[in-house]
């Protein structure tokens, strides 16, 4: 009985060319190996090139003996899992960012949909970007607040929603991205930071996962790029991407870290990070700093990429160029098509994107070489959709 539902469901989803299947990789470096042939991989979030970076792992190792890390923190951050390392690290993107206090979590996923439901009660308004990351949605989802999605970047309807509403409600929460996980365009950070400080009790929300590690000249994302890192007050970010690790950050005041180790359920009810984890992250991240060579390469290659394929007309002002095919199976043959000629890029579809607009989403990473580059640019002028 169950199971003849599950299989209707799931027939529904794959007429629609919407099947789903955790496809098995083996890597090597930049490349996947699939079926014997290697591919240049163009699917990962690995954008700075360094957990492809044997070196540098080699190097990490050499300073970490058995005897000095643990897989494991057996425990939760507010009993015995709250290791040294995590102090380390907290007051470590403190300091980069300049700020009072830094708090870490598992995942980005744990952040945000853990930071909304705690600081939002239903005195107070979201005010949120269309796009915005499921794992946002999912926060706003569980929080008890009011929301309002407004159209993507489209800040008039932000500014009359705030002017209508602010007197309505004790706090308003401005959420986006920095640059966005699909179509890697940008906010406008400017705008937002303006807009936020013509009330009291508006607080600016900034998820930069794809920018941390590639915007500004530490690599701190865009709120150092556009000279905004004292003025956004949730500041998130992640390690699983540029920075080759797992986990997130929330760069805030004292008052909100103080205020999350109370209130936040993801923070409080999960085993914390393994301490081998945390120093990974803190090794990364002190060399990640001076890395600007490579965040400049990186920013070169996109623009390459996204001047010569005409194709691609897209929005993209980053890394992230989205190649957008239409139906599901466009994309999937797609997919298909550039796999065939080594570049491993998989389809993006509903509900992941709006339907009607699957895609390949190519994120390019600083181990790109440019004459990759410009085997991309062929193979897409070629493809048929
Ligand atoms: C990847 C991503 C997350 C989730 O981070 P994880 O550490 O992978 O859980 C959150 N926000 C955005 C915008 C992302 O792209």
């Amino acid at each position: 009985m169950t199971n003849s539902y599950f299989s209707k469901q799931l027939s529904s989803i794959t007429e629609k060319g919407n099947l789903r299947i955790l496809p098995t990789v083996k890597e090597c470096g930049y490349e996947i190996i699939k079926d014997g042939k290697h591919m240049l991989n163009l699917s990962s979030n690995d954008y700075l090139g360094l957990a492809g970076d044997t070196a540098l792992k080699e190097e990490f190792l050499s300073h970490v003996s058995p005897g000095k890390f643990s897989f494991t923190s057996s425990s939760s951050r507010l009993l015995t899992g709250n290791s040294g390392e995590y102090d380390y690290l907290e007051k470590q993107l403190a300091r980069l960012f300049d700020s009072e206090a830094a708090l870490v979590f598992n995942s980005g996923y744990h952040a945000n949909s853990g930071i909304l439901p705690a600081v939002a009660d239903h005195h107070s308004l979201i005010l949120a970007d269309k796009l915005v990351h499921a794992s946002i949605v999912d926060g706003i989802g569980l929080s008890r607040a009011r929301c309002i999605r407004f159209r993507h970047n489209n800040y008039e309807q932000l500014e009359r929603l705030l002017s209508e509403n602010h007197r309505n409600y004790e706090h308003i929460f401005i959420v986006t991205e920095s640059i966005f996980s699909m179509d890697g365009d940008e906010c406008d950070l400017n705008r937002l930071v303006e807009l936020k400080k013509q009330y009291g009790n508006v607080f600016l929300y900034v998820d930069e996962a794809h920018a941390f590690g590639v915007r500004g000249e530490r690599g701190l994302g865009c709120s150092e790029q556009y000279d905004h890192l004292h003025d956004i007050d949730f500041l998130v970010g992640t390690f699983g991407k540029a920075l080759a690790s797992i986990g997130a950050y929330l760069i805030c005041s004292k008052e909100i870290k103080s205020y999350l180790v109370n209130t936040m359920r993801p923070l409080i009810f999960t085993t914390a990070l393994p301490p081998v984890n945390l120093q990974w992250t803190s090794f990364v991240l002190n060399k990640m700093v001076y890395m600007n060579d490579k965040r400049i390469y990186l920013s070169h290659i996109s623009r390459l990429l996204r001047e010569k394929t005409d194709k691609l007309k897209s929005n993209s002002k980053s890394h992230i160029i989205p190649f957008i095919t239409g139906t599901a199976d466009s994309a999937v043959n797609a997919s298909l098509y550039l796999q065939r000629h080594g570049f491993y890029l998989l389809p993006v579809r509903p509900p992941t994107v709006p339907e009607g607009t699957s895609r390949l989403r190519i994120s390019l990473h600083a181990a790109c070489t440019e004459e990759q580059i410009e085997r991309l640019v062929i193979n897409l002028n070629t493809c048929k959709i």
